[in-house]
């Protein structure tokens, strides 16, 4: 179950001089409490969701809402409601969710640096997972002899329907003796076609 929905924070309070009270009809002051209302998840405050003032007779104390003012009044809280910002803490969840994605995507990079890198440098051992000719079946190939610009590899058996899953069948039994040499280029040129999307080195 998750756990969402609204709260409120008082977010700026004062006075507002010369005003008559609809209730008492002094010619007096009126406190003002103005709200900051803001999404949660989990109690961890997402964004603002909107303002509510209150104010307050400065004589009778009674409180009032803005919509049971009158225009005189009502004219004066609204611009001091919309100056009421909103603090940054009410936006943390947001920034927290920001840093996840943030950090989702640097991992990313790194990898894909990190495949070129095996891709500039092949070892014995690295593998690459690739796209079958069938569609959505997945296998892998492993390097097994390197030349100056060429590599060859060993095929696996098997195939899987998972693309992030060929971990699975990655076991050194699964790979056959069938080999092919692969160029460098053509090595390169399958994973800037993404039909090689994935590179792991055993080091
Ligand atoms: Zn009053």
């Amino acid at each position: 179950m998750i756990f969402y929905g609204s709260n409120a924070r008082r977010i700026n309070h004062g006075k507002i001089s010369n005003v008559i009270c609809p209730d008492c009809g002094t010619s007096t002051y009126f406190n003002y409490s103005v709200f900051g209302k803001y999404a949660h998840i989990y109690w961890i405050p997402l964004f603002p969701v909107g303002k509510k003032i209150i104010v307050e007779c400065g004589h009778c104390k009674k409180t009032f809402e803005k919509k049971e003012l009158p225009k005189e009044i009502t004219q004066k809280i609204i611009p001091v409601e919309k100056d009421s910002k909103a603090p940054v803490w009410q936006y943390s969840g947001l920034f927290v969710i920001a840093c996840i994605i943030a950090s989702i995507i640097y991992a990313g990079k790194v990898s894909d640096r990190k495949e070129l890198e095996y891709l500039q440098a092949p070892a014995i051992g690295d593998v690459y997972s690739y796209e079958s000719s069938e569609d959505n079946h997945y296998s892998t190939m492993k390097v097994v002899n390197i030349l100056d610009d060429s590599i060859t590899v060993s095929y696996n058996t098997y195939e899987i329907d998972k693309k992030y899953s060929t971990d699975q069948i990655d076991k050194e039994e699964n790979y056959e003796d069938f080999q092919e040499k692969f160029s460098l280029n053509d090595i390169k040129e399958l994973y800037s076609k993404e039909i090689i999307y994935e590179i792991k080195d055993t080091k």
